[in-house]
């Protein structure tokens, strides 16, 4: 009898996260062989020596003994007030703590807010190049993730136009990743107000991913979309991941802001998903309000003469230096963004180049096409190691640039 093959569901036919896809299993393979790779494929701080603080530490093992049963679906109150006095502090319109949700990191909350909105068809304006779970779990949910441009020359600014030309009658909401994952873009206030003016023009829910809004770098300035406006219902989504350097506690949440009496049903269908999972790990929970309250730890590390301000810097010049490659600065977050010259590499496959550089030099990057972007002529390089091992990294990219061509 023919052996039946068990194969993945049709749901993830167009579903990818080439974060962690074929060229991390490459390097795995390389690992497992006994070769060193050096990673810079992944926002993951604490690898790099970037540790949450240890009071945070503490907080975590005091609770534990409190942190062993089932505890509320939005998540416990003391988190859930710690949230909303932040978001109050940033000037949030309409809000109240029963408008928070804890998750397991902000990658459940944005599965959870793409699969209680989204019916087979419904479109989701997704930046493009974007953090890729926003398109995976879009398309998880059944629905089309439609990529509207951030302009590379214009500071990776969303492009309105572009926005605007895209909208349809199916089009339910617009994903706004600020300050941004790749490209480390900080949107400008006015850049803001036109999005939150097309989305008040077609009815849309903004969902604003500032998982990045404490890492700042120069004299860029953060400004919250939910602070904006009080008549468009935004979802905004933060967590511990990366300003806290608590990536592994897995502790995220959406604040839920402005005009809701139009959104009831979807507001029940958050809480009916968010009840399924019962609640978010209790652990991290006991976390946020000492993380929230009493920890500014980010705001030095992100000075110029901070670790991060001068891992960005390092990066962002040698990555210059390097002929044929190019980078606009990133005003926030960890990542750059860089252009491959196509005159001089004409590179057709980036997830090959990838590949090559993995087995060539033992380093690990992310190819653009993994964040959606929509040619083979860029590639996202973490900034979190030290100077000693970007150096090393960069001049290893440098050595594989110099003669790889397609
Ligand atoms: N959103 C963005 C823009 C990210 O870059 C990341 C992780 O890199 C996440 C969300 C996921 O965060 P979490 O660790 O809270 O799940």
């Amino acid at each position: 009898m023919k052996e039946k093959t068990i194969d993945k569901s049709n749901k993830l036919h167009h579903v990818c996260y080439d974060i962690r896809g074929p060229v991390l299993e490459a390097a795995n393979a390389i690992e497992a062989a006994g070769q060193k790779i050096l990673k810079l494929n992944i926002g993951n701080p604490a690898p790099f020596g970037l540790y949450g603080e240890e009071h945070l530490r503490q907080a975590l093992i005091e609770n534990l003994h409190a942190a062993q049963g089932y505890g509320e679906t939005k998540g416990i109150l003391a988190a859930r007030e710690a949230i909303y006095t932040e978001n109050q502090r940033n000037g949030f319109q309409n809000i109240s703590v029963d408008d928070i949700i804890l998750g397991n990191g902000v990658s459940e909350m944005i599965m959870i807010a793409m699969q209680a909105l989204l019916n087979n068809g419904d479109e989701m304006l997704v930046p493009m190049p974007d953090y890729p779970l926003w398109t995976a779990a879009t398309r998880l949910a059944g629905g089309t993730a439609v990529h509207y441009r951030c302009d590379e020359d214009n500071d990776w600014n969303p492009d309105i136009e572009d926005i605007r030309a895209k909208i349809t009658d199916n089009t339910k909401g617009i994903v706004i990743i600020n300050p941004n994952n790749p490209t480390g873009s900080v949107y400008s206030r006015e850049t803001l107000l036109e999005i939150a003016e097309l989305a008040r023009e077609n009815n849309l829910i903004v969902f604003s991913d500032e998982i990045y809004d404490k890492i700042l770098y120069d004299d860029a300035k953060h400004i919250p979309f939910a602070s904006l406006q009080d008549d468009l219902l935004v979802i905004t989504m933060n967590g511990l991941s990366k300003a806290y350097r608590l990536a592994g506690f897995r502790s995220g949440w959406m604040t839920i802001s402005g005009r809701k009496t139009h959104a009831k049903d979807y507001l029940t269908g958050l809480n009916m998903l968010a009840s399924m999972r019962l609640c978010a790990n209790m652990q991290a929970q006991f976390v946020v309000p000492e993380a929230l309250n009493h920890d500014k730890t980010i705001y030095d590390l992100t000075l110029p003469t901070g670790r991060l301000g001068q891992r960005r810097d390092v990066a962002h010049r040698l990555l210059n230096e390097i002929e044929g490659v190019s980078c606009v600065q990133p005003k926030g977050a960890i990542y750059c963004f860089a252009k491959l010259d196509q005159s001089k590499f004409n590179i057709q496959d980036d997830e090959k180049m990838m590949l090559d550089l993995v087995t060539q030099q033992h380093m690990l990057l992310v190819q653009g096409t993994a964040f959606n972007w929509d040619k083979p002529d860029h590639f996202r390089v973490v900034f979190l190691p030290d100077a000693e091992l970007m150096t090393e990294a960069l001049g290893r990219l440098k050595v594989f640039l110099a003669d790889y061509r397609q």
